[in-house]
C-alpha cells in the first residue's frame, strides 16, 4: 500500500495521542528516519509535523505535550510507507 493512496486532506475525526499510544523520544531526533519505526515513514504522516489519524494536541502516553506529530515519534498504529523506508 502506498502513502499516496491515503487521502490526507479530509477532516476525519482523529484519535488522541494517548489513545494511539504515541510517544516521542528526543534521543531519536537525529536518527536516520528512513530506518526503523518512526512517524516519518508511516503512511499516515503528513509533512509539517502532522498525522492523518492522530491529533497533534494533548498529552502522549507519557503525559508530555509537544503540540506536534514529530518525524521521530511513533504510535501503535504505525504502517510503513514503502516509498520512504530503506
Ligand atoms: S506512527 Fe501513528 S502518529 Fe505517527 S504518523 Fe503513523 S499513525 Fe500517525
Amino acid at each position: 500500500m502506498s502513502g499516496r493512496l491515503i487521502p490526507k486532506d479530509k477532516d476525519y475525526p482523529k484519535l488522541s495521542k494517548a489513545t494511539s499510544g504515541y510517544v516521542e523520544n528526543p534521543y531519536f531526533e537525529k536518527s536516520d528516519l528512513n530506518r526503523g519505526y518512526f512517524c516519518y515513514d508511516c503512511i499516515y504522516f503528513i509533512n509539517g509535523n502532522d498525522c492523518a489519524i492522530v491529533r497533534k494536541d494533548g498529552p502522549d502516553v507519557n503525559g508530555e505535550e509537544s503540540g506536534i506529530i514529530a518525524p521521530h515519534g511513533l504510535c501503535t498504529l504505525w504502517i510503513p510507507d514503502e516509498t520512504k523506508t530503506n
